[in-house]
């Protein structure tokens, strides 16, 4: 299977779960190249996709720099994994979006690393809705805080919240998480009107997260095949 069918597959896909539920919001594609080559990156891209997602910031900066020199356009990127304080400059001065914000150190790092002749960092807060411990994520009763400092914060713009549910098919736990996420969603839209994003789902999980309202799926392995953690 090519990049290009595996996209056109899952933006089908896609269609045909918000056919089943009735929505009629956009839900945009996420295509989370992390651990692959920046050829499948610039496969994708020929194909039509525009928005990426990498974890790890010195592996993604190669990437970010090559597209540059070869002048590829309209390309958005997007930081997902863990965030560690000795990474922000890097990411703050290279990505277009993070997804993964869950401190206040963070965020003010972000903000302080930005450069200022590049438009403010787009940020998710990413919010515990697994309840696991290893799992990234600010608790539930912390988003209000870290919102408005976001939100306060000039060279950032506070757009959503990002979510990883539990690693299970059980529908109805994956359910309750997601529906947990849109609630919040929800409560931050309602006080800043910069929140238009609710990224939830994943390869496993995105028919259940689009049904709860889901309006930015990360999808990896369905685009890009398995990643291999054991090589090099
Ligand atoms: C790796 C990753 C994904 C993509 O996972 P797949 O199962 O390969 O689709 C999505 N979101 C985050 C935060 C990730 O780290």
């Amino acid at each position: 299977m090519s990049i290009a069918t595996n996209l056109s597959d899952v933006l089908t896909q896609i269609e045909q779960i918000k056919a089943a539920h009735q929505i009629s919001h956009k839900v945009e594609l996420l295509a989370v190249s992390k651990m692959k080559p920046y050829e499948d990156i610039k496969e994708a891209y020929q194909a039509g996709q525009r928005l990426f997602g990498e974890s790890y910031a010195q592996e993604a900066v190669d990437k970010i720099k090559r597209s540059k020199e070869e002048g590829l356009k309209d390309l958005s990127w997007f930081f997902i994994g863990p965030l560690q304080s000795n990474k922000t400059r890097q990411i703050a001065e290279n990505f277009d979006w993070v997804l993964s914000c869950d401190r206040a150190k963070l965020l003010q790092r972000l903000n302080d690393q930005r450069p200022d002749k590049m438009r403010p960092l787009n940020i998710c807060l990413q919010v515990n809705i697994s309840n696991e411990d290893q799992k990234q994520g600010m608790e539930q009763d912390q988003v209000q805080d870290l919102a408005k400092l976001c939100n306060d914060l000039p060279n950032l713009v506070l757009r959503g919240v990002m979510g990883i549910a539990l690693n299970t098919t059980d529908n109805t736990i994956l359910q309750n998480e997601f529906t947990q996420l849109k609630n919040i969603f929800l409560q931050l839209q309602a006080s800043y009107h910069t929140v238009d994003t609710l990224s939830m789902g994943m390869s496993a999980d995105m028919s259940p997260a689009i049904s709860c309202g889901s309006n930015l799926v990360r999808i990896g392995t369905r685009i890009f095949g398995e990643r291999n953690y054991n090589k090099g």
